[in-house]
């Protein structure tokens, strides 16, 4: 597999690009920014981008997905329990004081235990509501491999005082849809530095 990680915009959200090495099919995850950046790697790599998956509706990891479709023609996919969020992207880039970019409603929803697939790849969606109501993460089995959007971080989790936060919420599901994971899976966050089921398990202070 292919799989590279580019912290993308102000707030430096990790942007991944999952590739099959014999398609060079690819899945893009969270293009918040940076979309040039993105591109050279797919294009270095040779890669046909077959989906935009957002892991949820925050203007740092969204705000670069039409664009990115507009160049490739692949479909966005997120949870539609963060269209609220869309529409209030207005309100999201006042919050950084940026101009508020073009966003559009997916292309296609996002639910839990859903098949994300490319030729030689395939993921599972997992909805895990408490960071936003919409918030997703994709996981890949074979690769062991979870792409945890702003649900959990290194030592951290997400925040929840934004609109659609819940704390609670967020708890039970990192406690029911992530620590079930095997602890040798990979986790790469929505921002910072990767870490592993088994090392959050063993030392993140809020589970
Ligand atoms: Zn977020």
């Amino acid at each position: 597999m292919i799989r590279e990680t580019l912290p993308v915009g102000l707030l430096q959200c990790n942007c991944t690009i999952l590739g099959d090495e014999t398609s060079r099919e690819a899945i893009v995850v969270d293009p918040g920014d940076d979309i040039p950046a993105i591109q050279a790697i797919l294009h270095n790599h040779g890669l046909t981008v077959k989906h935009i998956i957002i892991t949820h509706a925050h203007i740092d990891h969204i705000a670069g997905a039409l664009h990115l479709k507009r160049l490739t023609g692949a479909p966005i996919l997120y949870n539609l329990n963060d269209l609220p969020l869309v529409k209030m992207m207005d309100v999201q880039a006042s919050w950084l004081r940026m101009p508020t970019p073009e966003v559009s409603p997916p292309d296609a929803p996002l639910t839990d235990g859903q098949t994300v697939s490319i030729s030689g790849l395939s993921g599972t969606i997992l909805h895990t509501p408490g960071h936003t109501q919409g918030s997703v993460c994709l996981y890949l089995p074979q690769q062991l491999l979870l792409l945890a959007g702003d649900t959990l971080f290194a030592g951290s989790v997400g925040r929840t005082d934004l609109p659609g936060g819940d704390t609670r919420q967020l708890i039970d599901s990192i406690q029911t849809q992530i620590l079930t994971l095997p602890d040798d899976v990979v986790v790469i966050p929505g921002h910072g530095p990767n870490t592993t089921i088994g090392e959050e398990r063993e030392t993140n202070p809020f589970l």
